[in-house]
């Protein structure tokens, strides 16, 4: 096994049945060797820096019903809220003060915000901002809304594939969204010009290796400048309450082999991760992720924005978490930089 995770990183990329094997046969040891070998790749390409992206959850209204999300349609327990424009671009002045230079602006996909008002906070946010970049992650959208962003000024899209396999998708989601939908907008997204990051959960109901090894394979094909892998955390009132959560040790572990196939990728160490263990964000980092993602959005809406049970940080300002997680990254020897973070070519 170990001459696998050689392979891997000598060629970045392995075959089907080898990337099976290497999941498959997992353990301490092993993982033990591929993190060191993720660390060296990473400290090659960014040394001990880790980007932060300040991440602003402008609203919790959602069309879609995914079976995993606490903010999906049917759930009538969440509480619903919006941001406006001035709110949301006072998170970004906040943020801007305590040295972030990315700002995503994430939500439910809610027609609330047309595509022209949408466009209309992207552009502000860069007239204001001008050495900052926004990334947006509002879901699945036509070509040409995506276009209008684009021209906006916006330069990142986040939209997860959640799994790479077409069945195993089909039970996370209702029957009118699609895998094949969802993968076309992270082609036309590419296409359109902007960093592109997908991702999944690990652990999500239903996921087998092979929806692993697919995974992988998906991201090595469309090669996204990010990757965003954070374990599954059910939600009380979701379909899926009663399943089990993603563990840390797998999500670590693929942390790392993607981290080998992408030596040069953006890679958040996820609050989901920070949610499962209380040193999972410094493990994450660890294990070869280069990026953190604290939270701006105003506290008195935290608690809503509610993805799954237990979230943290949801009581803190936005002040606080950074100056949190910069102790975190501190304590394990690496550095928060005041950085657009972009991604280093190979
Ligand atoms: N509406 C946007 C943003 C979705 S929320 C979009 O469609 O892209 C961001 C990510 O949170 C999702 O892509 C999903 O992978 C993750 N997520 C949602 N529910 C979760 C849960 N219960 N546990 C862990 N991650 C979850």
């Amino acid at each position: 096994m170990i001459s696998l995770i050689d392979k891997l990183y000598h060629e970045r990329a392995l075959s089907y049945d080898e990337l099976y094997m290497l999941v498959e046969n997992r353990n301490k040891e092993l993982s033990e060797y591929l993190f060191e070998k993720a660390r060296q790749v990473r400290i090659q390409y960014y040394g001990h820096d880790v980007y932060m992206r300040g991440l602003i959850e402008f609203t919790n209204y959602c069309k879609n019903d995914c079976y995993y999300c606490g903010i999906r349609r049917s759930n009538c327990n969440a509480d619903r809220y919006r941001l406006n424009r001035e709110q949301i671009l006072n998170c970004c002045n906040i943020g801007y003060a305590l040295g972030f230079r990315t700002f995503v602006l994430q939500g439910g996909e809610d027609s609330y915000y047309k595509d022209e008002l949408i466009a209309d906070i992207v552009s502000t946010i860069k007239a204001i901002h001008p050495d900052c970049a926004v990334t947006l992650s509002i879901g699945e959208k036509s070509y040409e809304s995506y276009k209008m962003f684009f021209d906006a000024g916006a330069d990142r899209y986040l939209l997860r594939h959640e799994t790479a396999n077409c069945n195993h998708y089909s039970k996370l989601h209702p029957a009118n969204l699609s895998l094949e939908n969802r993968k076309q907008c992270l082609y036309n997204l590419k296409e359109i010009g902007y960093e592109i990051g997908c991702g999944f959960m690990v652990g999500s109901p239903f996921q087998t290796i092979d929806c692993i090894v697919e995974d992988l394979l998906f991201i090595k094909e469309l090669e996204p400048h990010m990757i965003g892998i954070g374990p599954f955390i059910p939600h009380k009132d979701t379909p899926f309450a009663n399943k089990s959560a993603g563990t840390l040790e797998l999500t670590l572990f693929l942390l790392g082999i993607i981290r080998l196939m992408l030596p040069n990728a953006l890679i958040p160490a996820t609050t989901a991760l920070g949610t499962i263990h209380p040193k999972g964000r410094e493990l994450g980092i660890l294990s070869g992720a280069n990026v953190v993602m604290p939270n701006l959005s105003p506290t008195d809406i935290r608690e809503k924005y509610m993805l799954y049970d237990n979230k943290i940080c949801t009581g803190d300002e936005a002040a606080e978490c950074r100056m949190c997680l910069q102790n975190r990254i501190e304590s394990i020897g690496y550095n928060l930089v005041i950085s657009r973070g972009d991604c280093v070519s190979i």
